[in-house]
C-alpha cells in the first residue's frame, strides 16, 4: 500500500501561515496553503501605499514565486467560509478540503466599535484594496476641491479625519502631514494650504498606548508640529458621508475619515457556525481571538492551531500586541509543533521573545521600544524603523522600488503616484 503523507492544510498566506510554511518547507507531509489572494500582503506598508509614497505592487508578493522553494505545498486560492472541527474539513467557495492538521492563521479585521455609520462612511487600513481605494479618495478630493467654488465645501474636502491613536493612526496623521501641505498642494496652486486640516481622534489620554508613556508625549509633539490638530479623551458617537460627531456633540466636517481605531480576530467562518464549535466558544473578550493552549493549539482539538493575530496568545500575563514579530514567531513555533506531532511527539509551549516595537511618525521622527525595555525616539528610531521593514519585505525588486521611493522622497518631497482609479471608490462624493 503506498505511503499516505499527512496532510497539512494553512488558511492564511500572512505573516504567520507563511512562516510556518518556510518552516515546514522539507518535511515529508502534503501542504496546502490557502488565502483568499494569490499573495502575500506587507500590511506594515500600506499606509505608504495609502499616501502616494510607494506603488501598491510593491506590497503585494505573488504567492508562486514564494513556493518555488515549498516543493511539498501547493497553494489554493479560495475564501474558507467554515470550519467542521468533528470531520475534519474545511468548506471554502470553491470546494471542501479534508485536513488530518489545520493551522488558522486569517489575522485580524477592523472593528467599527458598534459606531453608527462607521462601516459605510470611513475608510478602512487592512487590505491592499482598502489601501488604493484610501489614497484614490485624498487625491481624489485635492482634485474636487481645485475647482470647487464654496468655500465650505472645499474646506470639508480637505479636512482629512483619522480615528484611533495607535500606530496606525499616528503614521497616517504622519505621513499625511507630509503629503498633502507640501508635495501635493504644491503642485495645485490654487489651493491655499491653511486650508487643509488633518484631524487625529482619540479616545484616552495618549498616543501610542503600547508604548511607554514619554514615547507617547513625544509623538503627540511631533504631530501638532506638523500641523495635526489631536483630540484626545474623545470618542466618536457617529458617522455620516459629510461629516464626523464626537461624543460632546461637536460636528467636523470631513470628507475623509479613516478609521484605525478596533481590531477584531478575523476567523474564517460566520459566528454562529463558530458558537456551535465547543473551541471556539473560548472567545477571549478583548478581541474576540480564538483561545489556545500554550502550545498554540486549540483548547479541544491537538491537530488545530490558531497563530498570529487570530490567535490569544498571553506571555508574562499579558495578552501579546498582534504585531508582526509575534505572527512571525509563532508561524516559527506552529511549524516546530507540527514537526513534533508527526514524529508522535508532544508540541512544546510557546515563548514570546521581544526584540521590541516600533513605530514611524513622519521624516526624522520615530519612536521604538527595544526588548520591551529600551525606548528610543527621533532620527535613529525613524531609521531602525524604515531599515526593519526594507529587510522584511518580501522580494529583492519590492525593496529596491521602496528604497527608492523613500530617498526620492527624502530629497525631493516628491511623490509621483498620481492616478486615480475610479473603479476603487468606497464612498461616492456626496456634493
Ligand atoms: C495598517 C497596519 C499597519 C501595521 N503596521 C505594523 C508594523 O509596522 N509592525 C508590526 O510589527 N505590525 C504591524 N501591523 C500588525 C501586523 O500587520 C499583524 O500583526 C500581522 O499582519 C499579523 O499576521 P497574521 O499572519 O496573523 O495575519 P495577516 O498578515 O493579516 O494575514 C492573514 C491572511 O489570511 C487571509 N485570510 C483571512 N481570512 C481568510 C479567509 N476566510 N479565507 C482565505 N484567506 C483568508 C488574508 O487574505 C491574509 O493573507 C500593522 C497592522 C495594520 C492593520
Amino acid at each position: 500500500m503506498p505511503h499516505q503523507k499527512p496532510k497539512i492544510v494553512i488558511i492564511g498566506a500572512g505573516f504567520a501561515g507563511l512562516r510556518a510554511v518556510k518552516n515546514l518547507a522539507r518535511i515529508d507531509a502534503e501542504i496546502l496553503l490557502i488565502d483568499r489572494n494569490n499573495y502575500h500582503t506587507f500590511i506594515p506598508l500600506l499606509y505608504q501605499v495609502a499616501t502616494a509614497f510607494i506603488p501598491p505592487k510593491t506590497v503585494a508578493y505573488p504567492l508562486h514565486k514564494y513556493l518555488h522553494s515549498a516543493a511539498n505545498t501547493r497553494f489554493f486560492q479560495a475564501e474558507v467560509l467554515a470550519i467542521d472541527f468533528e470531520r475534519k474539513f474545511v468548506t471554502s467557495d470553491r470546494e471542501n478540503i479534508i485536513y488530518d492538521y489545520l493551522v488558522i492563521a486569517t489575522g485580524s479585521k477592523t472593528k467599527f466599535l458598534g459606531v453608527d455609520g462607521a462601516p459605510k462612511y470611513t475608510y478602512p487600513l487592512r487590505t491592499l484594496n482598502d489601501a488604493v481605494a484610501l489614497r484614490d479618495r485624498i487625491l481624489g478630493n485635492l482634485e474636487r476641491a481645485v475647482t470647487c467654488t464654496d468655500y465650505e465645501r472645499r474646506q470639508q474636502l480637505l479636512t482629512f479625519t483619522i480615528v484611533g491613536g495607535g500606530a496606525t493612526g499616528v503614521e497616517l496623521a504622519g505621513a499625511l502631514s507630509e503629503l498633502i501641505p507640501t508635495s501635493l498642494v504644491d503642485n495645485y496652486p490654487q489651493l491655499d494650504r491653511a486650508e487643509v486640516k488633518i484631524i487625529l481622534i482619540h479616545s484616552r489620554t495618549r498616543l501610542l498606548a503600547d508604548f511607554p508613556e514619554r514615547l507617547g508625549d513625544y509623538t503627540g509633539k511631533q504631530l501638532r508640529r506638523r500641523g495635526v490638530t489631536i483630540y484626545f479623551s474623545t470618542r466618536v458617537r457617529s458617522v455620516t458621508p459629510e461629516a464626523i460627531e464626537l461624543d460632546d456633540g461637536t460636528i467636523v466636517k470631513t470628507a475623509t475619515i479613516i478609521w484605525t481605531a478596533g481590531v477584531e480576530a478575523n476567523l474564517p467562518a460566520d459566528s454562529e457556525q463558530l458558537s456551535t464549535a465547543s473551541t471556539l466558544s473560548h472567545i477571549a473578550p478583548r478581541r474576540e481571538q480564538v483561545c489556545v493552549r500554550s502550545t498554540l493549539q486549540l483548547l479541544d482539538y491537538p491537530e488545530v492551531y490558531a497563530v498570529g493575530d487570530v490567535a490569544y496568545v498571553e506571555q508574562d500575563g499579558k495578552p501579546l500586541l498582534g504585531i508582526a514579530p509575534e505572527a512571525l514567531q509563532q508561524g516559527t513555533a506552529v511549524a516546530g509543533n507540527l514537526k513534533r506531532q508527526l514524529r508522535g511527539l508532544p508540541p512544546k509551549s510557546f515563548n514570546y521573545f521581544n526584540k521590541g516595537t516600533a513605530a514611524i511618525i513622519a521624516r526624522n521622527a520615530g519612536v521604538a521600544y527595544l526588548f520591551g525595555k529600551i525606548p528610543l525616539k527621533g532620527w535613529f528610531a525613524w531609521l531602525l524603523w524604515l531599515g526593519i521593514h526594507l529587510y522584511y519585505l518580501p522580494g529583492l525588486s519590492n525593496r529596491l522600488i521602496v528604497f527608492k521611493s523613500w530617498l526620492r522622497d527624502y530629497f525631493t518631497q516628491e511623490r509621483n503616484i498620481r492616478q486615480i482609479d475610479s473603479k476603487s471608490t468606497k464612498i461616492p462624493f456626496y456634493f
